[in-house]
């Protein structure tokens, strides 16, 4: 069972975004894709959640067309979490973290007890019970991605994507929302992630996906994508490298160049 994308093509304003970019999430695996800014990362997830129509390409969804889907059955199967974390209502945060079991409910029907135990359980796991009566907008950017992120989780989707979540995370909360989304992968859920962090891309992530300039530059295990020529030729840097306890490290060192435009 997967959620893929398969040779996509996405072309904006006469600029082609995605050339021909290919990926699969299988259910049980955490997905890193990374990037520098600008490769197509967010495009490329909001192309798989049917936010932006490809040119060309399909997405897959365990064995169909995502067209095939209706909107609630995909919403039931596949959540996601919007880069930088956006929220246009001044609701409170048990209220929209609640949002996240509307596929699963009828038209006006409330929130069970069953789905309040899962809000409950939602908030607990993203440290974010002590916020649960503030409006969403008075939030700092971590805060509203920890409850973004719960909104996310109390779907109960097959599959989760989520755009940069620890982007705006202390050290604390970006370990706790990586335990999380390793957990959820555990669990059996397919987890694909964008981020920038390559330190704790390399330790938490299954598979990496690279892009660079819309293509996919390098996929598979941490080894092969965090090579020296990858990180250079994407992101024109080098990185420290270590080993301690039998496991390996990596932090970016150095500019190795200038990125073109
Ligand atoms: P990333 O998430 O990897 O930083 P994005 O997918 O957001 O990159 O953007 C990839 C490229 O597409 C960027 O050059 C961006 O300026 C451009 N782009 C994104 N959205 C639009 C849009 N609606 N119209 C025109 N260009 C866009
Ligand atoms: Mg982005």
């Amino acid at each position: 069972m997967t959620l893929e994308a398969r040779n996509i093509h996405v072309t904006l304003k006469n600029n082609a975004i995605l050339k021909g970019v290919s990926l699969s999430v299988p259910k049980g695996k955490l997905i890193g894709l990374i990037g520098p800014n600008g490769a197509g990362k967010s495009t490329l997830l909001r192309a798989i959640l049917g936010l932006v129509t490809p040119q060309c390409g399909s997405i897959v969804l365990d064995g169909e067309e995502l067209s095939d889907w209706t909107l609630k059955e995909r919403a039931k199967k596949i959540s996601y979490a919007a880069q930088g974390a956006p929220v246009h209502w001044p609701l409170d945060v048990r209220h929209i973290i609640s949002l996240g079991r509307i596929p699963h409910l009828d038209p006006w029907q409330k929130v069970s007890g069953m789905d309040e135990h899962l809000i409950h359980q939602a908030m607990i796991k993203t440290d974010t019970l002590h916020l649960i009566d503030r409006l969403v907008t008075t939030l700092s950017g971590g805060e509203r991605a920890c409850v973004m992120l719960a909104r996310a989780i109390v779907s109960m989707a097959d599959y989760l994507c989520a755009d940069e979540p620890i982007a705006s995370l202390d050290p604390y909360h970006q370990l706790q929302v990586m335990d999380i989304l390793q957990e959820l992968a555990k669990e059996g859920h397919g987890v694909l992630i964008v981020l920038h962090d390559l330190s704790l891309a390399q330790r938490y992530c299954d598979e990496l996906v690279l892009m660079h300039q819309g293509e996919i530059l390098s996929f598979g295990d941490v080894e092969t994508v965090l090579t020296p020529e990858n990180l250079d030729k994407a992101y024109h840097i080098r990185a420290s490298r270590w080993q301690e306890n039998g496991d390996s490290f990596l932090s970016p060192w150095k500019i190795s160049g200038r990125p073109r435009h």
